[in-house]
């Protein structure tokens, strides 16, 4: 089962992305995590990307379709991935439609997590990740269990994104807003996109799209 996880910034992609993994035992394919292990790397890529995504703008769409291809030929891809930030624009979505063709797959739903746009800012300020493992965290909204400790690692260090500011998220709500959300009416007329309240808890969220992709 291939899906993708369409939502402005902070809607909790990511958070149910990292779920669907542990509990289903799909690929989650992130573009924003694949461009930040590349500004970290100091790729041609890498370089390319990192001041386009500091401002909070897209980066270019050869760039992310030619990335998300690279991925796709890896084999644990097979058994069905969750796109998450990708596609974001209307020739994105293009290409995916190419890149998975020529693979033999299909896309199995477009799940759209709809947000209160007032949310977001507040979900961004305060969104933290384990510097170690990767888990996600919030100020307010997923504190770990023992303060300062990383619930799945135990690592005691965290990172916050350079991106994460509200200045910044503006832009990019801009970008989604004026790019990311005209793709859904293309899924509509494929009869893909199911709707999700991404205002819910994060575990009735997760419900919400298991029963989706269990057909319920
Ligand atoms: P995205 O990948 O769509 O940008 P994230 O999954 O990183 O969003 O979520 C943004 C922040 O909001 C994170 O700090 C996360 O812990 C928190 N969060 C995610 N889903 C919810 C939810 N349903 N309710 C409250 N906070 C949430
Ligand atoms: P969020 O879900 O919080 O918006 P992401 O981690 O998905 O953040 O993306 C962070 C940044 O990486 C974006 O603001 C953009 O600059 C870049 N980016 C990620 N995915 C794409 C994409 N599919 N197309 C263009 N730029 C992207
Ligand atoms: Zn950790």
């Amino acid at each position: 089962m291939n899906i993708i996880l369409l939502g402005p910034p902070g809607a909790g992609k990511g958070t149910q992305a990292s779920r669907l993994m542990a509990d289903r035992g799909m690929v989650q394919l992130s573009t924003g995590d694949m461009l930040r292990a590349a500004v970290k790397s100091g790729s041609p890529v890498g370089l390319k990307a990192k001041s386009v995504m500091e401002a909070g703008e897209l980066v270019s769409d050869e760039i992310v379709s030619g990335i998300i291809g690279e991925r796709l030929d890896m084999s644990d891809t097979a058994n069905g991935v969750i796109f998450d930030g990708y596609p974001r624009t209307a020739a994105q979505a293009e290409q995916l439609d190419e890149l998975l063709e020529a693979r033999g797959r299909m896309l199995d739903h477009v799940i759209e997590l709809s947000v209160d746009e007032d949310a977001l800012v507040d979900r961004i300020v305060g969104r933290y990740t384990c510097a170690k493992c990767g888990e996600g965290y919030h100020d307010h909204y997923k504190q770990p269990k023992v303060a300062g400790v990383c619930d799945v690692c135990g690592s005691t260090e965290f990172k916050r994104r350079p991106d994460d500011n509200a200045e910044t998220v503006r832009t990019r709500m801009v970008e989604y807003r004026a790019k990311t959300a005209p793709i859904l009416p293309i899924y509509e007329a494929r009869g893909l996109v199911a709707r999700v309240d991404g205002m819910a808890d994060i575990d009735q969220v997760t419900q919400a799209i298991e029963a989706i992709l269990d057909g319920k």
